[in-house]
């Protein structure tokens, strides 16, 4: 019976302790405009600054068949040829990011997709130039945080 108790609670303990682990971690990008006009050292600080770890970083150029498929979740939107036109016109900076609640907190940081409408001192409210290039991309939930990471890290990529 003690057994059965103990070993209950451990059972449970490491279940939330996965959970946790699992909304430890977010994922972003630097998008084109941001690293064409010299504003990653800067969205960068600001991301260590507010309490991120980086576990995860590289530069690379999105190709086309690529960012389609990032994005395929809005393939229907109107938006979406220019979406991907402007995720491919220069080097973008992929990274992953760990603190507690990092989505919910990375996406508060960086503001809302509009960065005329972002709160003052967010990501997107001074770096952002329009609704399409608004200078960086957050994970929206857990698992997306997980399927983008891994759409472009390897798990030795991620220290
Ligand atoms: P977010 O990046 O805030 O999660 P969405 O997932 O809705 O926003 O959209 C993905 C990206 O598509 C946005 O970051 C932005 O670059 C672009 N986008 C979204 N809505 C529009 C729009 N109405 N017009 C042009 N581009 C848009
Ligand atoms: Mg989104």
């Amino acid at each position: 019976m003690l057994y059965f108790f103990v070993n209950k609670h451990i059972k449970t303990t490491k279940k939330e302790k996965a959970m946790q682990l699992k909304s430890n971690r977010t994922f972003t990008m630097i998008k084109p405009k941001s690293v064409e006009h010299g504003h990653m050292g800067e969205i960068i600080d600001i991301i260590i600054k507010d309490g991120f770890k980086i576990v995860a970083m590289k530069m690379l150029r999105l190709s086309t068949a690529d960012a389609q498929k990032f994005y395929n979740i809005h393939s229907a939107k109107p938006f979406f040829d220019d979406l991907v036109q402007s995720m491919t016109n220069g080097p973008i900076i992929v990274a992953v990011l760990e603190k507690d609640d990092a989505v919910n907190n990375y996406r508060r940081l960086i503001g809302c997709t509009n960065p005329k409408e972002a709160v003052e001192g967010t990501i997107r409210k001074k770096y952002g130039i329009s609704i399409s290039d608004n200078s960086v991309h957050g994970s929206d939930s857990d698992e997306n945080a997980e399927v983008e990471t891994y759409f472009y890290f390897s798990e030795r990529e991620i220290c």
